[in-house]
């Protein structure tokens, strides 16, 4: 018989931390860039050091090319996810497996699965959740230019950051149209050789996520943040005070305001937050200390704290008729 079958959810939870590593890798591009420059605003490093960009996006090309390789081995191994939903036996199909007349164990990983090429029509032929044209061009593009690397050492295209990150984008909202992407983000920061190494104290998950959040932010477009998050990203963004206290570690530096991650209800009675899922009671107050007038009106710690700056302004301060 065979042992260690695989389950939709043991892919899918692979294929999300090589999706979210090949992200981190992506934006830390960026982030190394401008950090070298000693320039916080990413665009302005870029724009203001352009020939060193230029420079610098040559030496990345590897770094680029292994990012590539990484999300498609997170969609290879989502595809796969899928039709284990409906049977991990399916993955050994047309492989030919040998039989044998005496018994024995097999171990799953030990066996050979359906090719990579063949995941797509895989999908579509055996399950009830099939994959668009859109998707399945992007997957070919992205396996035959990891084949390039695998064989070669390198591809003989010129990556260029921002399209892989188009790219990224689109092949989440592909795969995963119904799961929460800046959620998914904190979560599998945390299951990484870093996360292990934060104590909460000094440095955090959240602090790493709530720096980066701004520069994501920045990146995607109006549709794709739209499609992300639900929310238009002109919008009005608040601080959630749970996540903001988690991140705001002693070494964090954060830049409060930029780090919102809650949308105030249509009522404007309570905030909810798209990276931990809390939802908290607001009231509508001047604060004293920024132009915001959305502060905390619950019965925990955060009554009278500002939703724009994090300053907590007290319970004196009397509501806006
Ligand atoms: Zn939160
Ligand atoms: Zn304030």
């Amino acid at each position: 018989m065979i042992t260690n079958l695989p389950t939709q959810e043991s892919l899918n939870k692979v294929a999300l931390r090589t999706y979210f590593r090949a992200w981190n890798d992506l934006i830390g591009i960026w982030s190394d860039f401008s950090m070298h420059f000693g320039i916080v605003h990413i665009k302005s490093a870029v724009a203001m050091w352009s020939d060193e960009w230029s420079e610098y996006l040559l030496e990345a090309q590897s770094d680029l090319q292994a990012i590539c390789s990484l999300l498609q081995q997170s969609m290879e191994l989502a595809l796969k996810a899928r039709i284990c939903a409906v049977s991990p036996y399916l993955l050994l199909l047309d492989t030919g497996m040998k039989l044998s007349a005496s018994p024995k164990q097999i171990d799953f990983s030990e066996l050979r699965t359906l090719d990579a090429v063949d995941l797509p029509g895989a999908v579509n032929t055996l399950t009830d959740s099939p994959i668009s044209d859109d998707f399945i061009g992007k997957y070919t593009t992205l396996r035959s230019l990891r084949n390039k690397i695998m064989h070669l050492g390198e591809a003989s295209v010129s990556l260029a950051p921002e399209a892989v990150l188009r790219q990224a984008v689109s092949l989440y909202l592909s795969m995963w149209p119904d799961r929460n992407w800046l959620s998914d983000r904190l979560n599998f920061a945390a299951q990484t050789r870093q996360g292990w190494l934060h104590d909460g104290k000094y440095t955090s998950t959240h602090m790493d996520i709530l720096h980066e959040w701004p520069i994501d932010v920045e990146f995607f477009t109006k549709g794709e943040f739209k499609k992300l998050f639900g929310h238009d990203k002109s919008k009005r963004r608040y601080l959630c005070h749970y996540c903001v206290d988690e991140g705001d570690t002693r070494y964090a530096g954060l830049d409060k305001p930029g780090c919102g991650t809650a949308y105030l209800d249509p009522a404007g009675k309570a905030v909810s937050c798209i990276m931990c899922g809390a939802t908290v009671a607001v009231v509508r107050k001047k604060c004293t200390d920024c132009e915001g007038n959305v502060v905390g009106d619950n019965d925990d710690d955060w009554t009278g704290r500002c939703h724009t700056c994090g300053v907590d302004i007290g319970e004196d301060v009397e509501p806006l008729s």
